[in-house]
C-alpha cells in the first residue's frame, strides 16, 4: 500500500471505488475535464464532500474548468492497484514450461511472466513469446532486480528442492510447484503444488470406482 493510500480516511477510500467507475466512463466517452457539481450528481454525494475527497488525492479543482480527469484516472488506478502487475518468472523452459510462456496468462488476471530461467546454452540468450530466457547463474541478481514474487516450476524433480532453497534469498513470496517432488520452504514463501500426472491418475480412479458421477459420502 502506497503512503497517499494511508493517509486517505476510510469513508473516503470507500468511495473511490464508484468515483473510478463514473471517471472511468467519462473517460470512454472522451472528456478531459469533470467538475465536481456533474460528479456530485452522478455519483449521489454533495460537492462539498467530493471536493474534501479529492483534496486529499492532491487533486485541487479549478473554479470554471473543474477536474482533469486523466490525473484523477492515474491516481485512483495507483491507489485500487488496478493496474499493479504481480511479476512471475518461470524456471526450466521445457516442453510444460514453454507451453506456459506461449500462454497469455493476461487474458485472464494481472500476473504476467516476464522472464525465464535455463540451464540449456541452447535456449539462454533466446525468447519465447518475448520472454527472454536467462542462465541459472544469475537467477538471484535478475529476480531481485525485476522484483519477482511469484515463481513457476518447470524442472526436472531432482533439481527443483536446490532451486527453491536459492529463491529464499530473493523477494519471492509463492511457487507454483508443477514438479513431482515435495518441497521445503521457509514460512515466508508459499508453495502451490500441481502435479499433473497425480491430477491425471485420480481422474482414471475416479472414473474407474464412480462412473456415475455418484455423491461420494466423505
Ligand atoms: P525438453 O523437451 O526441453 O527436454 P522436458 O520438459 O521434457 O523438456 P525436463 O527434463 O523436464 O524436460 O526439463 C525441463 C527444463 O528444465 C529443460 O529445459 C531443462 O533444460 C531445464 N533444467 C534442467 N535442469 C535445470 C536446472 N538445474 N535449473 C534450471 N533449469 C533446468
Amino acid at each position: 500500500m502506497s503512503n497517499e493510500t494511508m493517509k486517505i480516511p476510510q469513508a473516503t477510500a470507500k468511495r473511490l471505488p464508484l468515483y473510478y467507475r463514473f471517471l472511468q466512463n467519462l473517460h470512454s466517452s472522451g472528456k478531459q475535464r469533470v467538475s465536481s457539481a456533474e460528479l456530485s450528481e452522478a455519483v449521489k454525494v454533495d460537492s462539498a464532500t467530493i471536493r474534501r475527497d479529492f483534496s486529499y488525492f492532491g487533486a485541487l479543482g479549478k473554479k470554471g474548468y473543474g477536474y482533469n480527469v486523466n490525473y484523477l484516472l492515474t491516481f485512483f488506478r495507483r491507489t485500487l492497484d488496478q493496474d499493479e502487475l504481480t511479476k512471475v518468472a518461470l524456471i526450466g523452459v521445457g516442453n510444460l514450461g514453454t507451453a506456459f510462456l506461449h500462454y497469455n496468462f493476461l487474458k485472464n488476471n494481472n500476473t504476467k511472466i516476464e522472464l525465464a530461467f535455463d540451464v540449456d546454452q541452447d535456449k539462454i540468450g533466446t525468447s519465447i513469446s518475448d520472454v527472454p530466457i536467462y542462465s541459472m547463474d544469475d537467477l538471484e541478481k535478475y529476480l531481485i532486480e525485476e522484483e519477482v514474487q511469484v515463481v513457476i516450476l518447470t524442472v526436472p524433480a531432482p533439481v527443483a528442492q536446490m532451486i527453491t532453497d536459492r529463491l529464499v534469498n530473493t523477494n519471492v513470496k509463492g511457487i507454483l510447484n508443477f514438479t513431482p517432488a515435495r518441497l521445503n520452504v521457509p514460512s515466508s514463501i508459499r508453495v502451490h503444488h500441481i502435479d499433473l500426472a497425480v491430477e491425471l491418475q485420480s481422474l482414471v480412479y475416479f472414473l474407474k470406482h464412480y462412473p456415475t458421477n455418484e455423491v461420494i459420502e466423505e
